[in-house]
């Protein structure tokens, strides 16, 4: 079977009924953008640029972040590669930035919200990525917004750097998108204040799932609490979605449901516009794709988003996927 899947590789993703999907690769260096575009990859839908702070033994200037991300644009040929500024913090160390010990890393101090007190590490960052952007189909995502605020603070570095940039006629992408992960629930509910000023959503259900059911996503004792199919979980990925597309925005989703083969015909249901995953998830997810109708997923997701428990979503996910085969 895993042989008949390689086929996929080379092909695009299309639905039964014709509908091409946009499926894209999560990568944590430039050097994985080459197993992507291997496995047929749309484009990358989260560089998660961490790695390159966790991996060095000093914080990386802007020229070596600028030939990271510079790499990924130039592997990806074109292709759209969303580039999320660091999210440190939570479990993730670095042992040349002091950060504070806190009772709760999950709930503290993390992502941008390191990154709007450490600005100067911020705009080294934007600016690697804006110059960058000169090279190809550059997005930037801010993770682990949780309200307006934050949000307008981030894009506001945001134009002045590009300010900046114009001022030492440095080159960049003046329409490149800017975008916001949907990772904690208050920015799920609120998609619709959101949607006026950003370009794009990508929901990291990840987190979104542990902030949501109170869960942490690492933690033994609670895994059989931790589950994308709650129902709650998926309301507020229907509010995303409608909320961008009511707004003529779009939607991504970049968390481990969006791999997730059980998933995939309540996420066609939905609308889900760009589906980010492992490289090695790629193949599979278009040979699910292949087998779905998107009339019938959208009647399914309606059916399902009435269910009250995790436990039901799987069981009519199961029977209907039985049904296919
Ligand atoms: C997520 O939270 O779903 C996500 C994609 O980000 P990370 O797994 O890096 O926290
Ligand atoms: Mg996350």
């Amino acid at each position: 079977r895993s042989q008949s899947l390689e086929v996929y590789a080379a092909r695009p993703a299309v639905t039964a009924d014709g509908a091409r999907v946009e499926l894209a690769a999560n990568i944590g260096s430039a050097a994985e953008a080459g197993a992507a575009v291997l496995q047929g990859a749309d484009g990358v839908g989260l560089f998660r640029t961490e790695f390159l702070f966790m991996n060095a033994q000093a914080m990386p200037g802007e020229e070596e972040q600028f030939r990271a991300y510079q790499e990924a644009a130039r592997i990806m040929e074109g292709r759209p590669v969303i580039i999320r500024t660091m999210d440190i913090g939570g479990d993730k160390e670095l042992p040349y930035l002091q950060l504070p010990k806190e009772a709760n890393p999950f709930l503290g101090y993390r992502a941008i919200r390191v990154g709007l007190v450490r600005e100067d590490l911020l705009r080294t960052q934007l600016r690697a990525v804006l110059r960058a952007s000169a090279f190809g189909k550059v997005k930037i995502m801010f993770p682990m917004i949780s309200g307006l605020q934050e949000w307008r603070q981030a894009r506001g570095i945001l134009t002045e750097v590009q300010a900046e940039l114009r001022q030492e006629s440095l080159p960049f992408d003046e329409n490149m998108e800017v975008g916001i992960m949907v990772e904690i629930p208050s920015t799920a509910v609120l998609a619709g204040l959101f949607a006026s000023e950003v370009d794009f959503f990508s929901i990291g259900t990840n987190d979104l799932v542990q902030y949501t059911v109170a869960a942490d996503r690492m933690n033994e004792y609670v895994a059989h609490l931790y589950d994308y199919f709650h129902p709650a979980v998926l309301q507020l990925i229907r509010t995303v979605i409608e909320a961008s597309h009511a707004a003529d925005k779009w939607t991504g989703m970049c968390g481990s449901m969006a791999g997730d083969p059980l998933a995939a015909p309540l996420l066609l249901g939905l609308g889900l516009d760009e589906w980010s995953m492992e490289a090695g998830c790629l193949s599979r997810m278009k040979e699910t794709l292949a087998g779905l109708d998107r009339r019938e997923c959208r009647e399914l997701a309606k059916r399902i988003l009435l269910l009250d428990t995790p436990k039901a979503v799987r069981q009519a996910l199961r029977d209907f996927h039985n049904a296919k085969l």
